[in-house]
């Protein structure tokens, strides 16, 4: 079972989860820009955070042989801040960047006027850089949140088959398709969407423009929520080639729009560091590097080293465009 997760904010998981994700089937991924767990104090905050995107995670992703890419954006829980006012300002730099796939997460959360203004101009980002966009749509009143989402999404003029709409459920998932655009499902543990629900929104409306993701985030979640919902289809009578659909065409199709998804295997590099440093520890990590200790203790402090610029690749031979 091949799988591209769609949506899964990586920063919040281990490299354990890496390493069970591709056994599981995982070989690429698109991690969208979301909250810090805790309010941002400034633009400084987006700077790193956008240069851990395009930089630090796609080569820790890459060692654990997961293709990385990442949309950006001002989410909607924090174009609420008047300190992070100016965040949209800093986009343009970021959607120029080869693992951008999209801007997102964008839409709303409480609806505010704060709210439609972020959401409208990023929508405009995602028309000018030609883009994908994705949608959030908020826990609460969702199907208001949706129909208003269409609406701003409908007014910007973008393609709607540009636009995925996401944390869809079954009174949300019809209006989105009849829109034109992709379906996104969060699968989760315990709330929201779980596996057999998806199965049955995927009898009942098909595999068309339909995504599936494990959202995975600093809360209860599980990476392998893909996988999971494979299997299901599988035990529910969906054939092999359904699931490949779901889990690896839609997606690549999707994001495939950006014209800069890159899926071949990740070259094995067990020597590659970034910025000096290598995510990997014990034997596959500090051995090979003829040190007892440097690597592992290294790998994730926050010292002053040379940051490496916005943009900086992991070092992995680029093979596919
Ligand atoms: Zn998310």
């Amino acid at each position: 079972m091949r799988i591209f997760d769609p949506h899964i904010h990586m920063s919040s998981r281990t490299t354990r989860d890496y390493q069970e994700m591709y056994e599981a089937g995982v070989r690429a991924v698109v991690e969208p820009a979301f909250w810090l767990g805790q309010p941002r104090s400034g633009l400084g905050s987006f700077v790193d955070y956008f240069d851990s995107l395009v930089g630090w995670e796609p080569f820790r992703a890459a060692r654990f042989g997961v293709r990385h890419h990442c949309a950006v954006a001002l989410n909607p829980k924090e174009a609420n801040d008047p300190r992070c006012a100016g965040v949209v300002d800093l986009l343009p730099r970021y959607l120029a960047k080869d693992t951008v796939v999209a801007v997102g997460e964008v839409g709303y959360d409480f609806m505010t006027k704060e709210e439609d203004d972020a959401f409208a101009r990023q929508l405009e980002l995602a028309i000018e850089f030609d883009l994908p966009v994705l949608v959030h749509t908020p826990h609460r009143d969702k199907a208001a949140g949706t129909r208003r989402s269409l609406h701003v999404v409908r007014e910007s003029g973008i393609a709607p088959e540009r636009v995925i709409v996401d944390h869809l459920n079954e009174l949300t998932v019809r209006m989105v398709l009849e829109a034109g655009c992709w379906a996104g499902f969060s699968i989760y543990p315990d709330t929201k969407m779980d596996e057999t629900r998806m199965v049955r929104i995927l009898q009942e409306y098909g595999l068309v423009r339909v995504l599936v993701n494990s959202a995975a985030d600093w809360g209860d979640s599980d990476p392998l929520k893909t996988r999971r919902t494979g299997e299901a289809m599988l035990a529910a009578g969906f054939s092999a080639d359904d699931v490949d659909q779901v889990l690896w065409r839609n997606p690549v199709a999707c994001y495939g729009q950006s014209g800069r998804l890159e899926l071949e295997e990740v070259p094995a590099a067990p020597d590659a560091t970034f910025a000096g440093d290598s995510v990997l520890r014990g034997p596959r990590g500090v051995s090979r590097r003829g040190s007892g200790t440097g690597t592992a203790r290294s790998s994730t402090s926050c010292r002053p080293a040379r940051r490496p610029a916005a943009g900086r690749r992991a070092p992995v031979t680029r093979t596919a465009r």
